[in-house]
């Protein structure tokens, strides 16, 4: 039983993937397809508890679930630390601190003085 949930969670993270890139594909001429993409995304991540992979969090809205195209249907600004990413059709604000990129630049600059 554990092997096959594990398999079925490995195909639900490729698919997510996929629809990601589908929906930016389709964005440009459909943008109603590539919103719908996205609540696929999100029946397949709550039906497996699969999560959406931190790079991709930032391109879907959470409240109104629609695909985000940078510098299109959404500001990305960076404030305090943290990645600030506006949804333009709704106006949901989401904060994504970097303070590990942060830490992670800072240990990489000293490794190499
Ligand atoms: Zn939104």
């Amino acid at each position: 039983m554990r092997w096959r949930k594990r398999r079925i969670q490995s195909l639900a993270r490729e698919s997510i993937e996929n629809l990601f890139e589908l929906a930016d594909e389709a964005y440009s001429s459909h943008p109603d397809r590539a919103h719908r993409y996205m609540e696929i995304v999100r029946n397949i991540s709550m039906r497996t508890r699969v999560r959406i992979p931190r790079h991709l969090k930032r391109r879907f809205c959470r409240r109104c679930h629609h695909f985000l195209v940078h510098g299109d249907n959404c500001r990305v600004r960076t404030r305090n630390g943290k990645v600030v990413v506006t949804c333009l059709d709704c106006g949901n604000v989401m904060r994504i601190p970097f303070v590990h990129e942060k830490k992670h630049r800072a240990k990489n600059l000293t490794d190499t003085r």
